[in-house]
């Protein structure tokens, strides 16, 4: 087995060969299919006969709350992570909101968390736990069906939560949970309600949090990369709202026990706002961030790489000008878009690629530093130990290049 990054020997999970993670096989499970279609169905089909706006209000309200207390602060910010400190009713509180979203008892949660978090860290893993596959795919598999992995590692919960009475009530009857708010709403505003209160809010927080699972790992922008993980976190800008902060998921991956996910200037992190405001009155406390985490030597930070279309073309042009790249560069190259033969076509002889499909971008290095990414990178490569008619292509080339480069990806320049 390869050697593991530091930061899993303290992980839940303890694999003993990376095969754990890698070999199974995806089933179809009747009841977390039943629940979800059968959900979808009542919203859809209750939603049309019996709309009313009060009822979609209900709807909103409550699957904000849910989102938000429940699922964000809760599930994930602290039984998962422990990103925070609050009194322990404060925490049962959050959590039976979590389990309201429906999509898990808060031990089936924290398990179904932890195996994909660390399967994600790994070199390889299943691409059930990537979300590796077409959408739709993707969509039918963690919407209907489990993961059976043939040799499941053991996940180690601590005490304190695995032997909770509350966390096994409520894993043994989270699907009735729903009950006592269906009553709830019943007596408060009839059918209609129970159907956009319960129905439509477990159907779409379901669904959602599949779609932001999927886009969270293949499509937005990064400001880090865990170098020789399977799957690397991205940023979804357009949800930050909607996910209450957990769309920021490149830098979940990035500082995963950090309780604030928005953590560059002008990313939304409703979470967050939340948890400073309940430290104003003295409910919660030792609210962890990126600076008090174990630094990981896996982590590389991207937009230390020069971000604004000037810099990208400052650096290029010095690359391509007088002092010229230095002689060790090396181009680091995902393996996709660019064909290998396409590759050694362009580059010269002495040029030297290393393949790394972990990798985001294409990325010019020179004595383990990064110095350009994408096309900037890819044109003081071409230019490298070439001709002087060469260069000056490269050179017209470079302003093209830098604005490409800016166009494809906004990198915010704050500092974490
Ligand atoms: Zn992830
Ligand atoms: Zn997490």
């Amino acid at each position: 087995m390869n050697p593991l990054p530091q930061s899993l020997a303290m992980h839940r999970v303890r694999a003993t060969d990376l095969a754990t993670v890698t070999e199974g096989e995806v089933r179809w499970s009747p009841g977390k299919s039943i629940w979800f279609i059968g959900m979808t169905l009542v919203a859809v089909f209750g939603g049309v006969l019996l709309f009313s706006w009060s009822a979609f209000a209900l709807f909103i309200v409550s699957t904000g709350v849910v989102l938000l207390l429940g699922h964000s602060l809760g599930s994930h910010r602290k039984l998962i992570h422990n990103s925070f400190q609050c009194p322990r009713w404060l925490e049962r509180v959050l959590v039976y909101l979590g389990v309201q979203v429906g999509l898990a008892g808060p031990l089936g949660l924290l398990r179904q968390h932890e195996l994909r978090d660390y399967a994600q860290r790994l070199p390889d893993c299943h691409p059930y736990l990537r979300h590796g596959r077409s959408p739709y795919l993707d969509a039918w598999w963690q919407l209907n069906c489990d993961l059976q992995l043939i040799n499941a590692p053991e996940i180690q919960i601590e005490p304190r939560i695995a032997n909770d009475v509350f966390y096994r009530f409520l894993e043994r009857t989270w699907m009735w949970q729903q009950l006592p708010v269906a009553v709830l709403f019943y007596l408060w505003g009839g059918w209609s309600f129970v159907v956009f209160g319960v129905c439509a809010r477990v159907s779409t927080g379901v669904f959602g949090h599949w779609l932001i699972g999927y886009f969270a790992h293949n499509h937005g922008e990064m400001h880090h990369e865990v170098r020789g993980a399977a799957v690397q976190g991205r940023n979804i800008r357009w949800t930050s709202l909607l996910t209450m902060g957990e769309s920021w998921h490149n830098n979940h991956h990035a500082f995963p026990g950090s309780a604030r996910l928005g953590l560059h200037r002008g990313q939304w992190d409703p979470g967050w706002w939340v948890l400073t405001a309940l430290q104003r009155l003295g409910l919660v406390w030792a609210l962890r961030l990126p600076a008090h985490l174990e630094p990981r030597p896996e982590l590389v930070r991207l937009d230390a790489i020069p971000s604004s279309s000037n810099l990208q073309l400052r650096r290029l042009l010095t690359l391509l000008c007088s002092s010229g790249a230095p002689d060790d560069i090396e181009i680091v190259w995902p393996g996709r878009r660019v064909g290998s033969a396409s590759l050694r076509w362009m580059l010269s002889n002495t040029t030297r690629t290393t393949l790394e499909p972990s990798s985001s971008r294409l990325l010019l290095r020179s004595g383990g530093q990064e110095l350009l990414v994408g096309v900037p990178a890819l044109c003081v490569a071409i230019a490298h130990h070439r001709g002087v008619w060469v260069r000056s292509l490269m050179l017209l080339c470079a302003p093209l290049a830098a604005g490409l480069e800016c166009a494809r990806d906004c990198y915010p320049t704050t500092a974490v």
